[in-house]
């Protein structure tokens, strides 16, 4: 029944509450579901830094082994090919459950899959976490408010979601595996925290994964117009990953169980994201407009005062601080060795 990943010896479950970030303390054993993608691999750089061990489980859907590979070799890392709707047995003290293809394009492009993830995924490493006594923190996302109707959203906002539509594998995906989170907490006693992260930018995003600020920043590259989809006035809030990695560690370490909004509560129009775009890479960029998809969201922008004082936890990264470290591992990317224009 269970994946052959099987470890043993490694001591007593779960020392890790209470201690302090920063603090020097014996390493601890950690998965990450997803860590080899966008978010995750950041998040591993910093766990293996700190000194644990860590077990990337991925299954490649949009993950990549370049966004790990510098730590092959490192005897605290260990990367296992493996799809978390499948049960897997391991021994850890912490599981960051991160697994979940996150661009629109890509959650749609099977949604079938992308609901069992969320959901037999989910209650996999939930069932992993109760039967070793780990700490589990599941990355929700601000797609759980749906198109809302409170602005800026807190917390306690229950959300506006169709429940039938193309984006729903993603979004009821999500309430769903929150719920599981609270369930597996509430029945099993298992000890829980639930992120709801907003659109995070940065490093390593998949070049073409369609999200808009991959898109701009290729394009604007590449010599290619920006494509805003509508009018652009939707709004979007826009969170450099070292914040929000930040925030999920403060989160995990910490005390409270959440749900936690973690975003940068700097809100853009995407014809004001074109803009900034333009300014950091090509004052030159045209822009040319694309029907919007189905069920887009009008605006979204979190309320973070619960992580500020529950997590004492705010981005320190701005757009325009943020958007040039993207821009040159996007250039690295996009032109190789080559000299910017070449290919
Ligand atoms: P990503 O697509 O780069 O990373 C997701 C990772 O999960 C990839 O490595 C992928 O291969 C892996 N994966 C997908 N399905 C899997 C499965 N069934 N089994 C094993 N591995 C699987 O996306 P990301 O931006 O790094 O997002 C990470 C998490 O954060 C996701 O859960 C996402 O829903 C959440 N999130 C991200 C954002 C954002 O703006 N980046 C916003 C809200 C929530
Ligand atoms: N599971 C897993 N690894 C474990 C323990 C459980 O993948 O170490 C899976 C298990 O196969 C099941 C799910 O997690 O599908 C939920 O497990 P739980 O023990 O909560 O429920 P049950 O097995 O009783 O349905
Ligand atoms: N968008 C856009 N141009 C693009 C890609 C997206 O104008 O090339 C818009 C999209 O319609 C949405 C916003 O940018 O209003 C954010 O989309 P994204 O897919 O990045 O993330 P979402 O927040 O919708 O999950």
């Amino acid at each position: 029944k269970f994946s052959s990943a099987h470890r043993l010896g490694f001591g007593s479950a779960n020392p890790t509450s209470k201690i302090p970030l920063g603090l020097k303390r014996k390493g601890l054993r950690i998965v990450v579901t997803g860590g080899a993608g966008f978010v995750g691999s950041h998040l591993v750089d910093r766990l293996i830094a700190r000194g644990d061990s860590v077990i990337v489980v991925d299954n490649f859907f949009t993950g990549r082994k370049q966004n790990v590979m510098h730590h092959f070799g490192n005897p605290n890392f260990e990367l296992i090919r493996h799809d978390v709707v499948e049960p897997l047995l391991l021994e850890v003290d912490q599981i960051y459950h991160l697994a979940c293809p996150a661009s629109p394009v890509h959650y749609k492009f099977n949604p079938v899959k992308t609901i069992k993830t969320n959901v037999v995924g989910t209650l996999n490493m939930l069932g992993l976490a109760k039967r070793v006594g780990a700490r589990f923190l599941l990355t929700s996302t601000s797609e759980v408010y749906g198109d809302p109707l409170q602005h800026p959203q807190k917390e306690t906002y229950w959300g506006n979601v169709n429940p039938i539509g193309v984006r729903s594998c993603y979004d009821e995906g999500k309430r769903t595996a929150e719920t599981l989170t609270m369930d597996y907490h509430r029945g099993a006693g298992v000890e829980v925290r639930i992120a709801r992260i907003f659109n995070t930018y940065g490093p390593r995003m998949c070049i073409d994964d369609g999200r808009v600020v991959s898109n701009f920043v290729a394009q604007a590259l590449r010599k290619e117009p920006l494509t805003v989809y509508g009018d652009g006035k939707q709004t979007r809030s826009f969170q450099y990953v070292s914040d929000l990695v930040e925030g999920l560690m403060r989160l995990m370490e910490g005390e409270h169980i959440g749900p936690f909004n973690l975003g940068n509560p700097g809100e853009f129009t995407m014809l004001e994201l074109a803009e900034v775009v333009q300014e950091t890479i090509d004052p030159n960029a045209k822009i040319e407009f694309r029907p919007n998809t189905e069920d887009d969201p009008h605006k979204r922008k979190p309320d973070i005062s619960r992580a500020k004082e529950l997590l004492g936890w705010e981005p320190m990264v701005s757009l325009r601080k943020g958007l040039p470290l993207m821009v040159s591992d996007f250039r690295q990317r996009i032109f190789g060795d080559h000299k910017e224009g070449s290919n």
